[in-house]
């Protein structure tokens, strides 16, 4: 009798607890409305933002903290060559561009340049680097700090490499730190490999918007004509141009995939 009475006791207490379960879960999740356009699921998952908008939100891949070039490789999927000390990473012209080892689709992107106080050349030949997307899209970087190094427009610093002129002209004098914020949806292509929609970029540069939701026209390659060759995933590629200038540096590059 004594068991019984337990049993059902429990049963009583396992029923209770099973219905307020699903009670607070109907609670968290009311069910779509059809009268108006609310719904309530998919739900965001939760990031944690970094201390600034600079520092890596809790879902980020850090692809440069100041340490190592571990995630990174040259063209020929060598260890990068560039050099590290003091928490920056500075081209090294000779080694090549660098990549990362990981592929990527869109995304945003943080990452932080500085071209040296000590900076001479002109034209495309002063600071010259770039970011590249999915390793083919070129956002230039460049100093032209109050527009005081002439080169095309479209080949300025926040540009889309002769594609597209940024908005305005936020660059910091050589020597100060440049922060480039990306938001980047790579182009999609069909079987054929013809263009199924072109890529997009979106560049805020020291916190002012240069490219807005600009339509990427293909490789930004020196040629006139710039196309689209099909891809998938991709590394992403920094710049060791090769002009005389003495090499610029970077630091601080995390990625957030789509
Ligand atoms: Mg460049």
């Amino acid at each position: 009798m004594k068991n019984q009475l337990f049993l059902t006791a429990a049963l009583v207490c396992a029923t209770v607890i099973t219905y307020a379960q699903t009670t607070i879960k109907q609670a968290n999740i009311p069910s779509a409305n059809p009268d108006n356009a609310e719904v309530f699921t998919p739900i965001p998952n939760t990031v944690v933002p970094g201390k600034t908008f600079s520092n890596a939100p809790s879902d980020a891949i850090v692809l440069f903290d100041g340490k190592n070039l571990d995630e990174w490789m040259s063209e020929d999927k060598s260890p990068a060559k560039w050099n590290v000390a003091d928490g920056i990473v500075t081209v090294n012209k000779k080694a090549g561009d660098i990549e990362t080892k990981r592929q990527f689709n869109s995304y945003q992107l943080h990452i932080e340049w500085r071209i040296p106080a000590d900076i001479a050349g002109e034209g495309q030949a002063r600071g010259n680097s770039g970011v590249f997307l999915s390793g083919k899209y070129e956002i230039q970087v460049l100093d032209n700090y109050n527009n005081e190094n002439k080169t095309y427009t479209n080949g300025m610093a926040g540009s889309v490499y002769r594609e597209a002129i940024p908005l305005v002209n936020p660059a910091k004098k050589a020597g100060e730190w440049n922060v480039y914020d990306i938001a980047y949806s790579a182009p999609e292509f069909n079987d054929d490999g013809s263009v199924k929609a072109p890529g997009h970029v979106t560049v805020f540069f020291n916190g002012v918007m240069v490219q807005n939701n600009t339509e990427i026209r293909g490789g930004t390659s020196t040629d006139k004509k710039h196309v689209y060759v099909k891809h998938g995933a991709a590394p992403l590629r920094l710049q060791a141009h090769g002009d005389k200038s003495v090499p610029i540096s970077y630091r601080n590059i995390w990625i957030r995939e789509e």
